[in-house]
C-alpha cells in the first residue's frame, strides 16, 4: 500500500459505512467513512472512532481473548450507541438526494445570488417590485411542482 496525501474527504455517509472490524484491525476515522458531511465534521468522527476502537482493544487485551473478530465485535456496538452512527444515520438520505438533484448546485445558487442582487441593488425600484421579480424568475426556473419538490427533498435530505 502506499501512502496518500491528496486528501478527497469521503461523503458517502451512512450506506457507504464498510464492514469495521474483523480478525485482528477495526477501520476507523475516513477509512470508514465517518464523515458528517452536512456539518462539515470529519476529525471529531475520527478522534471517536479511534478512541472506540483503542478501548475495545485495551478490553480485547485485558480478557485475554486476543484480537479475533469476535472479540472485536463490541467496538461495532460501541459505534451504534454513539453519536458518530447516530448522526450518521440521521443524514442518512443526504447524499443520494443531492447526487440526484443537481440543481442544488447550480440552479439554486445562482437564483439565490441573482435574488441577493437585485434586493441590494440602489437603483430606484420599489422592494415589491423587485420581490415579484425574483418569484418570477424563481417559477421561471422552477416550475411549483418542481420547487415543492425540491423543498421536500431538502426537508427529507436535512430533517
Ligand atoms: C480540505 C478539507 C477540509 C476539511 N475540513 C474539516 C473541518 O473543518 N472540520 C472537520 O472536522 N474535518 C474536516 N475535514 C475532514 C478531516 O480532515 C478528516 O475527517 C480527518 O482528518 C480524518 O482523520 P483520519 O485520521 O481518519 O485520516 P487522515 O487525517 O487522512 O490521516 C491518515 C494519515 O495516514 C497517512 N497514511 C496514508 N496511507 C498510509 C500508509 N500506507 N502508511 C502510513 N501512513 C499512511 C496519511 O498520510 C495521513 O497522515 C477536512 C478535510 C479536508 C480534505
Amino acid at each position: 500500500m502506499k501512502e496518500y496525501c491528496a486528501h478527497l474527504i469521503p461523503e458517502g455517509g451512512f450506506n457507504t459505512i464498510p464492514q469495521v472490524y474483523g480478525n485482528g484491525w477495526m477501520i476507523v476515522g475516513d477509512s470508514g467513512g465517518f464523515v458528517n458531511s452536512a456539518h462539515r465534521e470529519g476529525s471529531n468522527l475520527a478522534m471517536t472512532t479511534g478512541r472506540l476502537a483503542a478501548e475495545t482493544a485495551i478490553v480485547a487485551k485485558a480478557v485475554g481473548r486476543g484480537y479475533r473478530a469476535q472479540a472485536l465485535s463490541t467496538y461495532k456496538s460501541a459505534l451504534d450507541r454513539s453519536f458518530v452512527i447516530k448522526d450518521l444515520y440521521k443524514y442518512r438520505h443526504m447524499p443520494e438526494i443531492l447526487r440526484h438533484n443537481p440543481q442544488f448546485f447550480t440552479t439554486y445558487p445562482d437564483l439565490i445570488a441573482s435574488a441577493a442582487r437585485t434586493m441590494i441593488t440602489v437603483d430606484g425600484v420599489d422592494k415589491a417590485t423587485k420581490k415579484h421579480e425574483i418569484v418570477g424568475k424563481f417559477r421561471k426556473h422552477r416550475t411549483l411542482p418542481g420547487l415543492l419538490g425540491d423543498a421536500y427533498k431538502l426537508w427529507r435530505a436535512f430533517r
